[in-house]
């Protein structure tokens, strides 16, 4: 075995490979960008290298550095995670120049599944069952309606070099065919550079089923069972689990057996993923199975694998690149209980599942040892607008999926993580949903289901008198600490609050929650607030701990929540709940609108994709105003307010920091 190993990657899974590393007793090196000079894979390793500015294709993505990195530290060997260079033949190539292992496939193995129609036609070949379709040279329109046509509708139009469903187009009529052509072509075009499309049959019922394979440079070659990544948003995936619900064994041998062969037709060796998707309209079945593509490399679910078979597959992959031989033979792989992963985001449901940045205020995380949690960041460390929004991954296992589900949800539930908006509640209310419960789940649940798991906005009075316990009692302890301060007790901060001083005060507190103002009436009486929500009187006490634990009875009812301080408020967290609460300083009324009315700002670095409006317009709240690009997505920025447009300073294509005034309004600052 080596004994040095660079981690060409960051986030969870740099973290994830070198606690495995570290077991080896490997010394890990990691890489980082500008953006990263402090991130949690820089602080977990035992030495660091900088390799650029913030921007991944000036860093992360640049073979050149990550090579010299290895060669300046004296790293033996570069494990290259997954994503930025896992699937890049120069890159492999170009550790094998520098005689470096490569912890992955031969590079000619990276390169026969790199495109989906030469992939398609070399499995075909292989004897795997691949969709039926058309996945040849010809890219005219006219002869892929023929196609289509011939394949029967619905059909699904895929770029041959996608990823990430980029450049991948549903087609249910014949009539919309040609647009949709287009459509994937220029998508396809402006992502890989690379128009050329392929059409194949839209499977009904579709079930993403995947096999983890691996191979070794003696020849043996093992898969280790399947994942069900069904559950997905956009084509990309959210949860993930293994084994895959109501799986007949015989299909199980079958499509592991498929994949194996797959792998060997390319001379593979190390982690690989065979990726299929199923027609479940009549249940699983071993001849309802076919090959849509192999990712050649360690995939962001492998947990689930790893939980149910008892490996860690990280060490197979240090083992294997070192010349070893796989641990266990076919038939010695067991398939115990059943694992459920979730991809925490930071990004938010509300709005379009819109990727969201900023600091972790506060993560923690219940302890529960049958729960595994792979996380990219710690409370206090930001979330970068320049990578992948993932937090983190959070797998339960346990002995039936019921009990893996429960574990998982109460995890969930108990689980604070505040800062950037994120997923939390989303994936505890995909995990409760009764459908899901039952298995009945494709890849359509997510939007099928929709609006049953997005979080309710209403605000109850159970969560709204924790908040209140939370926001006096922070207010009593900064009057105390600004009292101790002047020692002076005809301050002004003496008189501001009667949670701990007086009682009996009559007064209105204010807060703006998702956008809405609301004004509570309380009281204080002995040690408890009385308030008022939606009609009814309701009263609350309790205490908030330092790090800002709050114990609250409310309405009799005891519970726990957390009360987190913020810029213009704080944020109150319930059963996986975040909720923001705006409050209004008194002292500086404009605060909340300031640069809300004046201007429509960047929300984040980005590209401008189209200008809907121009000088002089009158707009409407919430009328589309400018169309933006950032983050891989795209998202409309409305009008604040109602107002006159006064000027647009930025047309399509301009590159915009976060923060610039994009449109300006009259009368406004
Ligand atoms: P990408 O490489 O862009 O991720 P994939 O080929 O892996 O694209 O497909 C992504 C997802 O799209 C699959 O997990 C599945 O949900 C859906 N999909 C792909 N091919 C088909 C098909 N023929 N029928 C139905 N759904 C499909």
């Amino acid at each position: 075995m080596f004994k040095s190993l660079l981690i060409a990657n960051r986030g969870e899974i740099a973290v994830r490979i070198m606690r495995t590393a570290r077991r080896l007793g490997l010394r890990t090196i990691a890489v980082y960008s500008d953006a990263d000079a402090g991130a949690y894979h820089v602080r977990e390793a035992d030495d660091a290298v900088h390799i650029g500015a913030a921007a991944a294709k000036e860093s992360y993505l640049v073979i050149e550095r990550i090579i010299e990195a290895a060669k300046r530290s004296g790293a033996e060997a570069i494990h290259p995670g997954y994503g930025f260079l896992s699937e890049n033949v120069a890159f492999a190539e170009a550790c094998e120049k520098a005689g470096l292992v490569f912890v992955g496939p031969p590079a000619s193995a990276i390169r026969a599944m790199g495109l989906k129609d030469a992939a398609k036609a070399l499995m075909e070949k292989a004897g795997v069952p691949v969709v039926p379709g058309y996945h040849g040279e010809m890219q005219d329109a006219r002869f892929l309606e023929g196609e289509a046509q011939k394949i029967g509708y619905p059909v699904l139009i895929k770029a041959v070099a996608g990823g990430g469903g980029k450049g991948m187009r549903r087609v249910d009529d014949p009539k919309v065919f040609e647009a949709e052509l287009k459509a994937a072509q220029r998508e396809a075009g402006s992502a890989f550079g690379d128009e050329r499309v392929l059409v194949e049959k839209y499977v009904a019922r579709p079930r993403h089923i995947e096999i983890q394979v691996f191979a070794d440079a003696h020849g043996n070659a093992v898969y280790l069972h399947e994942r069900d990544c069904s559950l997905q948003r956009r084509h990309q995936k959210v949860i993930e689990e293994a084994p895959a619900p109501g799986m007949p064994e015989a299909m199980r041998r079958a499509m592991g057996e498929a994949a194996v062969a797959a792998a060997k037709a390319i001379g593979y060796r190390g982690a690989g993923t065979v990726e299929f998707i199923a027609d479940a309209s009549k249940g699983l079945s071993a001849d309802a199975f076919w090959f849509m593509e192999m990712n050649t490399r360690l995939q962001v679910e492998h947990p689930v694998t790893e939980a149910i078979t008892g490996t860690d597959l990280v060490e197979w992959q240090l083992r294997v690149a070192a010349g070893e031989a796989l641990p266990l033979a076919q038939g010695d792989i067991p398939l115990n209980g059943h694992a459920v992963e979730v991809r925490l985001y930071a990004e938010d449901p509300a709005n379009n599942f819109f990727p969201s940045t900023g600091r972790l205020t506060r993560m923690r995380l219940p302890g529960d040892a049958a729960i595994r949690a792979d996380m990219g960041v710690e409370e206090g460390d930001d979330v970068s607008l320049f990578y992948d929004p993932m937090i983190g991954k959070i797998i339960a296992h346990g002995e039936t999926r019921e009990a893996a589900l429960s574990r998982l949800r109460r995890f969930l539930r108990s689980a604070e993580v505040a800062g950037p908006k994120t997923n939390l509640a989303f994936l505890a209310a995909v995990a409760g949903h009764d459908a899901f419960l039952k298995a009945d789940i494709d890849t359509g649940f997510i939007d099928r289901h929709l609006a049953a798991l997005l979080p309710a906005p209403k605000l109850d009075a159970l969560t709204l008198g924790a908040a209140l316990v939370g926001h006096l009692a922070d207010r009593a302890r900064k009057t105390e600490a600004a009292q101790r301060a002047t020692r002076d007790p005809y301050s002004p901060w003496a008189a501001s609050d009667g949670w701990v001083l007086g009682g009996g005060r009559r007064q209105v507190l204010t807060f703006t929650l998702d956008g809405e103002a609301l004004a509570i009436p309380v009281r204080m009486q002995g040690g408890a607030v009385r308030f008022v929500h939606e009609g009814g009187e309701h009263v609350a006490s309790g205490t908030l701990g330092p790090d800002g634990g709050i114990v609250a009875t409310v309405d009799s009812v005891r519970m726990k929540a957390a009360f987190v301080p913020a810029a213009r408020g704080f944020a109150l967290i319930r059963e996986g709940v975040v909720r923001d609460f705006i409050v209004p300083d008194p002292l500086d009324v404009d605060l909340v609108h300031e640069g809300e009315v004046g201007a429509l700002k960047s929300p984040m670095p980005g590209k401008i994709v189209a200008v809907l409006t121009g000088a002089g317009a009158a707009v409407k709240k919430g009328a589309a105003l400018v169309v933006m690009e950032a983050m891989k997505m795209e998202q409309t920025l409305a009008a604040p307010a109602d107002g006159v447009v006064e000027a647009v300073n930025v047309a399509a294509g301009d590159q915009v920091e976060a923060g610039a005034a994009l449109v300006t309004f009259e009368g406004g600052d």
